[in-house]
């Protein structure tokens, strides 16, 4: 064969092996070419909700394909973007009255920021401060990369990056600093808003906090008028143990952003909720209030089925049963690990489960990261830790068994990166 063309995401040809091909998913399972069956324990970094290639939806998008493709969405609608919209609104939290679609989350958050400093422009206040989390992650474009946390990952564009005000991560027992630095960011200068993914920080680690700080935050944001956004890109569709993770806080943010378990992890769609208020502030006879965005891909047709169908499979299939389920036995099982000294923190937040091993250097970057993956992928595994964070989130179909091969890989790799260390 020829040598690839292919660059690819978050990786360092220079020294990681050569990408694996996968010919086929199934379930739990993708496979390679020659036949071997890898257990996707990341769900494909976390966009397949019940498994890979669902049968209801990619017997949806068979059909869609039949009446529609690609439509500008300016000017024209569809059945599938019409559909979509009305369940979204009943499915999110209350008071989110409007759909604005676009293609992946970090466009759901680009969105939701510009819709922020919109709003703020057209009622005639104009605020343009974000205030963002420690160790918060919201996507890869300039913006989204501006509102999550500076690090190697954007060093190099930096300079690009706007200014943010940064709270600190509500780390157990201090979360009223937390609290306490939003409220003094708040009063000192006005906000537009501030973002955050509700319960846990993905691609920070896996970093949980309660509910209550949520509502807390939420509290805080209101008093001053400073917009809510909750990032759900990640913690949509039932990952946290509930469809989506502000429900637990009992909040409704004023923009809330969704995209990965959207289609069920089929394919490409988002979507990003705001309140009628966001909406009516950019209502008006004057042009220049216009919303100013679009995708070129904007609602897709077969993505808005998909997600559909992702919505039928919610409304038919035992899928919150599945999700209590899998969060009991990852719970069970994580208890093995309690008071081991080769864990230094293990963190559970509804289906997911994340180990943090005891190593000499941390961070995205620990030389154990990599050791880890390929020890993973040698038992036919796909588990890709955040440096020395270990973490499973698998599609809601994975079995008691398979947890167990899940658990019993990780307890040698702790054993191995104890060694290493
Ligand atoms: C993955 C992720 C994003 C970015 O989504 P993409 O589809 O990769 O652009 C944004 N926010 C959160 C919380 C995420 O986990």
């Amino acid at each position: 064969m020829s040598r690839s063309a292919v660059w690819h995401p978050f990786t360092q040809h220079a020294v990681e092996p050569p990408a694996m091909a996968i010919a086929r998913t199934d379930g739990a399972y993708l496979e390679t070419r020659d036949g071997r069956r890898i257990l996707d324990a990341i769900s494909s970094w976390w966009v397949v909700t019940h498994g890979h290639r669902h049968p209801r939806i990619m017997e949806a998008i068979r059909i869609a394909t039949e009446t529609l493709d690609q439509v500008i969405f300016a000017g024209l609608t569809h059945e599938p973007a019409e559909q979509l919209a009305t369940a979204l609104t009943a499915l999110t939290p209350a008071g989110l009255d409007w759909v604005f679609y676009s293609d992946s989350g970090s466009t759901s958050v680009e969105v939701a920021l510009k819709m922020a400093l919109g709003y703020f422009r057209n009622i005639g206040a104009p605020r343009s401060r974000i205030v963002v989390m420690e160790h918060g992650y919201h996507g890869d474009t300039i913006g989204a990369m501006s509102v999550g946390a500076r690090g190697v990952f954007n060093a190099a564009y930096e300079p690009l990056l706007f200014e943010v005000d940064t709270i600190p991560f509500p780390v157990a027992g201090r979360a009223q600093q937390t609290l306490d630095r939003l409220e003094a960011c708040l009063r000192d200068r006005k906000a537009a808003a501030i973002v955050v993914e509700p319960l846990v920080l993905g691609a920070g680690g896996m970093l949980t906090y309660p509910a209550s700080v949520l509502a807390e935050m939420k509290r805080v944001a209101e008093a001053s008028e400073t917009l809510f956004i909750a990032d759900e890109v990640m913690t949509g569709w039932g990952r946290t143990g509930t469809l989506f993770a502000c429900e637990q806080a009992g909040i409704s943010p004023d923009i809330l952003c969704t995209s990965k378990g959207l289609t069920g992890g089929s394919i490409p769609l988002a979507a990003t909720l705001a309140t009628d208020a966001i909406f009516r502030a950019h209502y008006s006879h004057d042009r220049s209030r216009t919303f100013f965005h679009s995708s070129s891909y904007t609602a897709n047709p077969i993505a808005c089925t998909a997600a559909l169908a992702n919505i039928e499979v919610w409304r038919t299939e035992p899928v919150m049963e599945r999700i209590a389920s899998l969060s009991r036995m990852q719970a069970e099982r994580a208890r093995r690990f309690e008071g081991d000294h080769r864990f230094s923190d293990i963190r559970l937040a509804g289906t997911i489960a994340a180990f943090e091993l005891r190593v000499e250097r941390a961070g995205y970057l620990a030389e154990i990261g990599p050791k880890l993956r390929a020890f993973f992928l040698d038992c036919d595994l796909l588990v890709r830790p955040l440096g020395n964070v270990v973490y499973l989130l698998p599609p809601y179909c994975v079995t008691a068994a398979e947890l167990d091969r899940l658990y019993d890989a990780i307890d040698e790799a702790a054993s191995l990166a104890k060694a290493v260390a």
